[in-house]
């Protein structure tokens, strides 16, 4: 237990420094400086989990902005959708929509989520996140970086 104490007191923080705020989305109105966030995997090759999962880790650390993620979409005010909707996923995900609060808002993270992706016209496709709910911000990129997923969120919290 003390090795791991006095390792951890001589690596430090190892957060990337705090970019300046970013302008705040028109999707964050209606939301209070602090957004819980549901993600959703509706299809993805995992590669965009890896990015998200990088995001909230102790690197870029998205919490710090107000981001939390919760496990449970009552518990949520926005969703993080990844992957192009498969049609396993499309009912799923129309419920898991329905059952964040309003005002919830929608996040399609990568380019699989906003038009399919390199999965486009693939026969278990039902189609990009918008044609199943409503998208209210996108990230691009295949995968979007780390960067770019805290840049989106911060634009929701504002912080
Ligand atoms: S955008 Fe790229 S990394 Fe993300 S799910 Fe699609 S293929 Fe995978």
């Amino acid at each position: 237990m003390l090795g791991l104490i006095g390792r951890i007191r001589r690596l430090g923080r190892v957060a990337e420094p705090a970019p300046p705020p970013p302008e705040r989305s028109p999707a964050a109105v209606g939301l209070g400086g602090s957004v819980q966030v549901r993600h959703v995997d509706a299809g993805s090759c995992n590669g965009c989990e890896i990015e998200i999962g990088q995001a909230f880790g102790p690197v870029y650390d998205a919490e710090r902005y107000g981001a939390r993620l919760v496990a449970s979409p009552r518990h949520a005010d926005a969703l993080l959708v990844t992957g192009p909707v498969t049609r396993n996923m499309a009912e799923p995900l129309r419920r898991t929509y329905e059952a964040v609060p309003e005002p919830r808002r929608v996040v399609a993270v990568g380019d699989c989520a906003r038009n399919c992706g390199v999965f486009a016209g693939a026969y278990g496709v039902a189609g990009a996140v918008a044609d199943v709910v409503p998208v209210d911000v996108q990230v691009p990129g295949c995968p979007p970086a780390p960067e770019a997923i805290v840049a989106v969120v911060r634009g929701l919290t504002g912080r």
